[in-house]
């Protein structure tokens, strides 16, 4: 079976203490993992370490950087490498997210930059897609995020493909409440397995774990998660609530 994945994807929240709190308290749960279960934890950098030993002694629990900088080092003050990253023992990395897409220039290309130098790292990307509103209703959502697929990753080699995690987003869902229903979530994911079995080849589109992320909720993440191709959730809001993540994890397949 493919991995199926709940990340959280905590964006620029929480205190410190708050953040401990609420790692204290999903951990608490003791929601045990299958082999093929994975959760992970997208976290501000200042709290990579701190989440990192916090998950260290858990089953299939990982901590994720939300970025990492396009360039391998110098003068970008205020960034954070891979190859820094890679030194503190972080092994995921959020990219391509569309607040970074849209509040950062973040472009295809400069993603294709960060892929790379992720997999230079060992560090698994987990890639973001999706269309924003007037793409979904011009009809051509499809096309959207196939270029954003070919522009970013399609240089890769299958087996880094293979290997790399894939979140679909439509822009309009993430942080407005609004869903994707779970017809258009499945339709997207089929769409973009399709793609990559095109591409590359049907061994590689199957193995790699695609999550949903927009408004995915305790009492919709069930439901979301049993579409075939829809492979577990890049959560925002809901992750900051430790019940509700908790519930989600539970979601899994
Ligand atoms: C996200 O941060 O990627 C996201 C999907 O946010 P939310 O779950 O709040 O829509």
């Amino acid at each position: 079976m493919r991995k199926q994945i709940a990340a959280a994807n905590w964006k620029m929240n929480t205190t410190f203490q708050q953040g401990e709190r609420l790692l204290d308290e999903i951990l608490g749960a003791e929601v045990a993992l299958a082999a093929h279960q994975h959760t992970i934890f997208a976290v501000p950098y200042p709290y990579l370490l701190m989440t990192r030993s916090e998950v260290e002694e858990e089953y299939n629990y990982s901590v994720a950087a939300q970025n990492c900088h396009h360039r391998k080092n110098g003068a970008y003050t205020g960034e954070v490498s891979a190859e820094m990253l890679h030194s503190m023992n972080i092994n995921y990395c959020v990219v391509g997210h569309s607040e970074r897409r849209e509040y950062n220039g973040e472009t295809n290309s400069m993603l294709a930059e960060k892929v790379n130098l992720c997999f230079e790292h060992y560090i698994t990307p987990i890639f973001c897609c999706g269309e924003p509103l007037s793409i979904r209703e011009a009809g051509t959502h499809n096309e959207f995020v196939t270029v954003q697929l070919k522009e970013s990753l399609f240089h890769l080699p299958a087996d880094s493909v293979k290997a790399l995690i894939l979140a679909y987003e439509p822009i309009w869902a993430i942080g407005t409440g609004k869903t994707a229903t779970i017809e258009q979530a499945q339709e997207m994911h089929r769409h973009l397995r399709s793609v990559i079995a095109a591409q590359y080849r049907a061994a590689v589109a199957d193995e790699i774990s695609i999550l949903y992320g927009g408004s995915v909720k305790a009492n919709n993440a069930k439901e979301l998660f049993s579409c075939p191709d829809v492979d577990g959730g890049l959560v925002g809001g809901a992750s900051l609530v430790a019940a509700d993540f908790v519930e989600i994890i539970k979601a899994l397949k």
